[in-house]
């Protein structure tokens, strides 16, 4: 009875080895994941706001796994962050976006920038900007055609070290893109010094309903204007809020109101359509 008893509380909480367990398990089928191609890519088209064009798409990445379906990446990211399997799989996103680009190029499509987005540890890792190099040498995309997208705490954990390797990336001819913005602590003395290209406002700020949501958008813009970086509207699901960045001049958007991100395929469908 005293050993049903210690069974039955196991099936109800979790003992810490068990979830130990699950982790490593969880760990050995993200990286058979990665090793099987069970990864895929989706794409989120931006838009330019002077005149409509697709200028760009974001590479988003999607675990397509037998057992559970289409997993989210917030469902897998963070622990491949945790457990260092962001690095062999922040690699294979870089190299497929890369010539998934390349391939729609070659397909006499339109030539649009891939932002892909990049990890801390990822970006951290040693010879970062020669692997960089090396998947565009490899996949054959002109650099100016990617742009790396990155977080303000990966600029803040190493200030120095992140701005040599951003001076070494942009030296490639990519760009970057600081993603989330306003959601993080960066100074803005830090961001004069860096490199960047394009700052990307943080969607709970276009989303906001609320005055302030507003207020910090236009100030996000103005900055932006200021320190002459682009600027990009993420989140946009409203005609409001499309109108609101045009009429303060946001450069560009992304959001559900123009696509949500879409596979590969449908992506180049819709770019087609959009081109007639
Ligand atoms: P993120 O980089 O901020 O990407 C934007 C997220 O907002 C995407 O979620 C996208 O689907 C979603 N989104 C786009 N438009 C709208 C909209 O109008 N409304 C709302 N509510 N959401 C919108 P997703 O694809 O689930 O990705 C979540 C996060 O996972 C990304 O946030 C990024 O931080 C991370 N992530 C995705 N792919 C990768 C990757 O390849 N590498 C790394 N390191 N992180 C990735
Ligand atoms: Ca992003
Ligand atoms: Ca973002
Ligand atoms: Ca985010």
């Amino acid at each position: 009875a005293k050993e049903q008893g210690r069974n039955q509380m196991e099936a109800y909480q979790p003992s810490m080895s068990h979830m130990a367990d699950e982790r490593l398990a969880l760990e050995r089928n993200l990286r058979k994941a990665i090793e099987r191609d069970e990864l895929v890519l989706y794409y989120q088209p931006q838009i330019d706001l002077t005149d409509g064009r697709v200028c760009g798409m974001e590479a988003l990445v999607r675990w397509n796994s037998p057992e559970h379906g289409m997993v989210p990446p917030l469902q897998f990211i963070p622990f491949a962050e945790e457990c260092g399997l962001i690095v062999p799989l922040g690699d294979w996103v870089l190299r497929n976006a890369c010539l998934q680009c390349k391939h729609w190029q070659d397909q006499g499509l339109p030539a649009l920038k891939v932002a892909v987005n990049i990890s801390t540890l990822q970006f951290h890792q040693l010879h970062f900007a020669d692997k960089v190099q090396a998947v565009l040498e490899e996949t054959g995309l002109e650099a100016k055609y990617l742009c790396l997208e990155i977080t303000e705490s990966v600029a803040i954990q190493n200030e120095e070290q992140a701005l040599a390797l951003l001076n070494q990336l942009t030296a490639l001819g990519i760009s970057i893109a600081i993603d989330d913005f306003g959601t993080g602590f960066s100074s803005l003395s830090l961001l004069h010094k860096l490199p960047v290209h394009q700052i990307k406002i943080d969607k709970s700020f276009i989303g906001d309903k609320s005055p302030q949501g507003a207020q910090i958008a236009k100030s996000i813009i103005s900055l932006s204007r200021s320190l002459n970086m682009n600027v990009l509207a993420e989140g946009v699901e409203t005609e409001e809020q499309y109108d609101f960045l045009a009429q303060h001049k946001c450069d560009s958007i992304q959001g559900y109101l123009i696509s949500r991100p879409v596979s590969a395929y449908e992506f180049e469908q819709w770019h087609r359509a959009r081109l007639n």
